[in-house]
């Protein structure tokens, strides 16, 4: 039988919750497909702080690096807010990502036909969009040096060499070639530099994949084109800042924050977690909807363990709950024929893994 070694770290807030049907899904789904999961869990982020003093303990570290792919929840709450930036959990974060060498963020954003209703855009436009969101995450102008603020001026510096936008154009394409086979390389060539070498890298690379048609958009045209039309993306692919905001954009066409999976991948490890946060305001209450960590355990079978079978086998169990009308509170006013815990919520996903 087939054996992964799966770390996990639950995090602060919601993250223990949201992780723990993840765990449940995943314990049905790596039975019915006949291979095992074993789970080492670390610690990082607000508990880390209260148990080690650090934000990212060097055991968590190795750990991660030393397994087969990591299972992420959330960190951070008002609790270590006021503690200085390097000492909190998101500066963590930050630094467990690089440490890892995740340079591409993964992010899907796929509407399901029974809440068509959540999102704010209308349902003709978003029926049917399927997009992949590939962000470069560990380069660009929020790593860049020189940086500095002396309280008069303050500059930051967006960089990339060539071997970084090669490494995340070939994730783009690659990924496109298990897709649509249609790229849209997101950038500002008519004004920066560094952007005119993202685009052309972006053509040079695309030679070696003549199946995938590539196109490139302004960073500007993109985040309007994504509300006017985003079911003519496939995969997008950018750098770290354009990334980020047109991520949140078109998480946005979907409706719920908590239905939206991620991965982090690199060439050492990968980190799968949900889009959200800790949710501190609805921690402990059992209302949170845990499917975008279900989601991402799927992610992390597909991409890092190559179980596609039983990814296959989550997302369709995840429709099946929502057809079936279950939703947890924050997708209540959208058809619910009955509303969920978010144990409620794990337990029903787990059972249709084996219908
Ligand atoms: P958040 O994503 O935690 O919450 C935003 C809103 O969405 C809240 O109203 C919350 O209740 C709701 N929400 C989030 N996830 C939900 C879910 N699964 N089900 C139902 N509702 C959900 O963002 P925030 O409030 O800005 O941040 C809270 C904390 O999380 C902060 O400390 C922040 O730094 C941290 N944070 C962590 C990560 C991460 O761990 N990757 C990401 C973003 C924010």
């Amino acid at each position: 039988m087939k054996k992964y070694n799966i770390s996990i770290i639950k995090g602060d807030g919601i993250g223990p919750e949201i992780v723990d049907e993840a765990i449940k899904v995943l314990d049905a789904v790596s039975y019915s497909c006949g291979f095992s999961l074993e789970y080492k869990e670390y610690l990082m982020g607000g508990i880390a702080i209260d148990v080690t003093g650090a934000p990212l303990p060097e055991e968590t570290v190795e750990g991660v690096l030393n397994s087969d792919a990591c299972l992420f929840g959330a960190i951070g709450g008002e609790k270590w807010d006021t503690l200085p930036r390097e000492l909190r959990p998101e500066t963590g974060l930050l630094s467990f990502r690089e440490k890892m060498g995740v340079y591409a963020n993964l992010r899907p954003a796929i509407i399901y036909d029974e809440l068509v209703n959540a999102s704010t855009l209308k349902p003709e436009v978003i029926e049917g969009v399927d997009i992949m969101v590939v962000r470069e995450l560990i380069g660009g102008i929020y790593f860049g040096k020189p940086r500095a603020n002396d309280g008069e001026t303050a500059y930051n510096t967006m960089i990339y060499t060539k071997s970084e936008i090669v490494r995340i154009g070939k994730k783009a394409f690659e990924l496109a070639m298990k897709r649509d086979k249609r790229v849209c390389s997101v950038d500002k060539a008519n004004v920066l530099e560094v952007s005119q070498l993202w685009r052309d890298t972006m053509e040079e690379l695309a030679l070696d994949y003549p199946s995938v048609e590539l196109s490139h958009m302004y960073v500007d045209n993109a985040a309007m084109q994504l509300v006017r039309n985003p079911r003519q993306f496939d995969v997008i692919v950018t750098g770290n800042i354009f990334g980020d905001i047109l991520s949140d954009t078109a998480s946005m066409v979907v409706g719920s924050i908590g239905l939206l999976p991620s991965a982090s991948t690199g060439d050492k490890t990968a980190i799968y977690e949900p889009i959200h946060g800790s949710a501190p305001d609805i921690a402990g209450q059992g209302i949170a909807n845990p499917i975008a960590t279900i989601e991402s355990a799927g992610m992390m079978l597909r991409y890092s363990l190559g179980e596609s079978e039983a990814a296959d086998k989550i997302d369709t169990a995840i429709k099946k709950a929502l057809k079936e009308g279950y939703r947890t509170k924050d997708l209540a006013a959208f058809d619910a024929k009955e509303v969920v815990t978010t144990a409620e919520m794990g337990d029903i996903i787990a059972n249709n893994i084996n219908k």
